[in-house]
């Protein structure tokens, strides 16, 4: 990054306003609806909208979604994210055919599941990833990617979830291993990788992909050291995309990065190997995945 470039950062930074790129416009309400509908006749919790993601109305106008199953309250206190913290609800045994209803009724060819941790339960939910899988498998015709919390690196949980075949298995380290503790108190960066090296080690052909958030303080060595790490642990596909703040009581944004430094690192991380890297300042785990699968060889 040049000094004015650098310069220009520390300005925006300072005063508190996003940078001119860190801007998308809400498309109209009436656009984003047929999916709204479809969520709420089935009763279904998304990510898109539990963690307030930026993204909403491109992806909602686009006719897709990230589906959030095992409720919509999380056991853990991450401080980078907006999903409702405390004591969650009972398991629904219909959700994952709600989820693969609600694929139909959508038209979806590639669908991404994601779900609160739910470190209360036994197999911390594995298992109702398991169900839903199946229940998507029985559309038919349809990409299926997970986005799993770490099981509290529960061998057995893990492999639950990655016997049952997804086409991609995406666990996120988030953040570097040196912010771990102040971005992902209840986590482990090494439990994290070994989430990944388990799945790619016992089920190699299932793609597995994992991303990072910037700009919480990190080094761009520690960024890179974070993709050797997840190579080194059988990473296929990886993305990268700014940390935005959801309210004042989450983690600071220490610096917007600039588009051209994800660019930068986008092409380290096709250079360190991995199949497909998605990095821009929008960017997150599902955003366009199916364009990310796709480069990455299906
Ligand atoms: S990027 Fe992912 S989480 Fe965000 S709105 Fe799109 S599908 Fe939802």
């Amino acid at each position: 990054m040049s000094d004015s470039d650098s310069d220009r950062t520390d300005r925006l930074n300072g005063n508190g306003r996003f940078p001119p790129w860190i801007r998308k416009r809400l498309p109209s309400a009436e656009l984003m609806e047929p999916v709204r509908l479809t969520l709420k006749e089935l009763k279904l919790a998304t990510v898109c909208q539990s963690a307030q993601c930026p993204n909403i109305g491109e992806c909602f106008c686009r006719g897709t979604a990230t589906f959030m199953i095992l409720g919509d309250v999380c056991t853990r206190s991450c401080r980078f994210c907006a999903v409702k913290k405390g004591a969650p609800a009972a398991l629904q045994e219909d959700e994952p055919f709600r989820v693969a209803e609600a694929v139909r009724r959508m038209g979806l060819k590639h669908v991404v599941v994601t779900s609160v941790t739910r470190d209360d339960l036994p197999d911390g939910g594995a298992g109702q990833f398991r169900r839903t899988i199946e229940a998507l498998r029985k559309v038919g015709g349809v990409i299926v990617e997970v986005l799993t919390p770490d099981f509290g690196g529960n061998r057995a949980n893990i492999l639950t979830v990655a016997l049952a075949k997804p086409d991609v298995f995406n666990h996120n380290i988030e953040t570097v291993r040196r912010l771990y503790g102040q971005v992902r108190p209840e986590a482990d960066y090494e439990r994290s990788l070994g989430v990944i090296a388990l799945v790619k080690r016992e089920v190699p052909d299932v793609k597995t992909k994992s991303g990072l958030m910037l700009g919480l303080g990190e080094t761009r060595e520690e960024t890179i050291s974070a993709l050797e790490d997840l190579r080194r642990a059988g990473c296929d596909i990886v993305t990268l995309g700014q940390y935005l703040r959801p309210s004042a009581a989450h983690a600071p944004i220490a610096r917007f990065l600039l588009p051209e430094e994800f660019d930068e690192l986008g092409a380290e991380a096709r250079r360190l190997g991995f199949s497909a890297a998605a990095s821009g300042p929008f960017v997150r785990s599902s955003y366009h995945a199916e364009h990310v699968f796709q480069e990455a060889g299906s």
